[in-house]
């Protein structure tokens, strides 16, 4: 029937889905995506995982994540995700399994998906599909669009230097600087080595290409993994990212030197997509744990900028050791904190923290399991932020004006931990090898050092830039005015 070869007919709602990777910072940004495509006059379809859908069921009212019952034209699909069952229902799943499962098993159920919701169209009174955004690491979708000869954009989560950071594995290994040669070459300095003449990037070291690359497999899986479905985005209609000119504009140059199609700028998306007065649609949340509120209210009552927030996001693993040295670093360190243990947050176990340590820091410290990211950081109590630097936590601590203490994990954290070091001013790193002394002695020294004074005013200036950036008629919402002209409504 008309619609279902894709195009939006004369008069007839645009309307888009959402397909965002199944982890808590990919589902959040492109949540804010959906949101400023529904009020822009947009459809939404948002298409979770069947286990993420029955976590937030379980999280949140069941109705916020059921469709079409809080927000009209706004709903919610599933796809199975491809893993076995899992015994324990609410952890952050494995990354490159779950990378492996929806490259190879998600295309079949998406695409049926696609066709349901076009079938359905007329019964439902929804508009057939009319364009598609995805997430970069769920790049099959591109089949599916290109079958129905839609507009299809990719939504790329990370930063735009991380993106750059895959894409040169290839000039990594043309040099031979990958893979390593023996794991000797973790420890002994080799990852020190400057890498020269990077496109797009400066002062880079082995150590700063994300993480996958410190292999000595010349097969490793997530290496081949990155590589294709980052080259995969040339084939899409354009790219998004969640950043700004001012913040990466050299690397999103050099992503479109890399021949991708236009790269669309619209960060920091929580600003962007942030409505004041508050609409039914700026309720749908999803996280995937429970925030725990008390910990708003436990900050409202310190002193200006002198909380230190400890939060490794969705997907951070460390031993219980690791654990038991931040805690005495902070206990040592004297300062008042606030630090989130994800319930998975220790490598298979729960964690262990000494009684020492919670009856020395009572009255000082508050532990809880999740809390509201963005709006801990706004909070002025807030003075510091030791963090595993994941985009979307960077993002937030320069919009929220706020220093970091990077513990990078894996991923592209090394890259984004090295440029807030490095080139933003607004960070100071925490060996991977971490000891109590280091923990205690760099919180010094951001929240009362010289140093701490430079990176709080280069954090305060970036979060002026931030504003800028999302402001009406910003450059954030003319690029995002941009693309859905002369992308998403565009008649192919
Ligand atoms: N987050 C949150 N509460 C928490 C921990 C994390 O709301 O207690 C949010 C955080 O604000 C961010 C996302 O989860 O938006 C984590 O994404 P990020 O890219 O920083 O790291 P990842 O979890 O992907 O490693």
């Amino acid at each position: 029937h008309m619609g279902s070869l894709g195009g939006a007919a004369a008069g007839e709602k645009p309307h888009a889905v959402c397909l965002p990777y199944p982890a808590q910072g990919h589902i959040t940004p492109m949540l804010n995506v959906a949101k400023l495509l529904h009020a822009r006059g947009f459809d939404v379809t948002f298409v979770n995982t069947e286990y993420n859908h029955a976590r937030l069921v379980r999280t949140h009212a069941a109705a916020a994540v059921s469709g079409d019952v809080v927000v009209p034209g706004f709903r919610f699909a599933t796809i199975p995700d491809g893993l076995p069952p899992s015994d324990d229902d609410d952890v952050t799943q494995d990354i490159p399994s779950l990378c492996r499962s929806t490259k190879e098993s998600c295309l079949g159920p998406f695409r049926r998906l696609l066709a349901r919701l076009n079938d359905d169209a007329a019964a439902t009174g929804h508009p057939p599909v009319t364009c598609i955004v995805s997430d970069v690491v769920m790049g099959f979708s591109m089949d599916a669009a290109k079958e129905l000869g839609l507009p299809y954009v990719q939504l790329w989560t990370a930063s735009s230097i991380s993106y750059l950071g895959y894409r040169h594995y290839r000039l990594l290994m043309e040099r031979g600087l990958a893979p390593l040669k023996d794991v000797n070459q973790l420890t002994n300095g080799y990852l020190d080595t400057a890498v020269e003449d990077v496109p797009g990037l400066r002062n880079m070291r082995i150590r700063d290409f994300p993480s996958f690359i410190r292999t000595t497999n010349p097969d490793e899986y997530m290496v081949g993994y990155v590589i294709e479905v980052t080259e995969r985005c040339a084939g899409a209609s354009a790219i998004i990212v969640n950043s700004f000119a001012d913040l990466e504009g050299d690397a999103i140059a050099g992503m479109e030197a890399l021949g991708l199609p236009k790269v669309y700028a619209l960060g920091p998306l929580p600003l962007l997509s942030r409505e004041d007065p508050p609409t039914p649609r700026s309720s749908i949340s999803l996280g995937l744990w429970k925030e725990d509120a008390s910990c708003l209210r436990w900050l409202d009552g310190k002193e200006a900028g002198s909380v230190v927030y400890v939060n490794f996001g969705s997907i951070t693993v460390m031993t219980n050791e690791q654990l038991v040295e931040f805690a005495w670093g902070l206990a040592n360190s004297g300062r008042q904190f606030l630090w989130i243990i994800r319930r998975d947050l220790v490598k298979g176990d729960t964690a262990v923290l000494p009684p020492e340590f919670v009856a020395e820091t009572a009255g000082r410290g508050l532990m809880a399991s999740w809390c509201q990211q963005q709006e801990v950081l706004d909070h002025p109590a807030v003075g510091a932020f030791l963090t595993h630097s994941g985009w979307n936590s960077t993002l937030e601590s320069l919009a929220a004006g706020v220093p970091v203490i990077s513990w990078p994990f894996f991923a592209d954290q090394q890259t984004n931990c090295r440029y807030q070091c490095n080139e933003w001013g607004v960070g100071i790193e925490i060996d991977s090898n971490v000891r109590r002394d280091a923990v205690a002695g760099l919180i010094d020294e951001v929240m009362d050092g010289e140093k701490g004074k430079e990176m709080r005013r280069k954090a305060e200036e970036w979060r002026l830039k931030t504003i800028e950036a999302a402001k009406p008629g910003g450059p954030s919402r003319r690029n995002f005015e941009d693309l859905v002209r002369h992308v998403l409504l565009a008649k192919n």
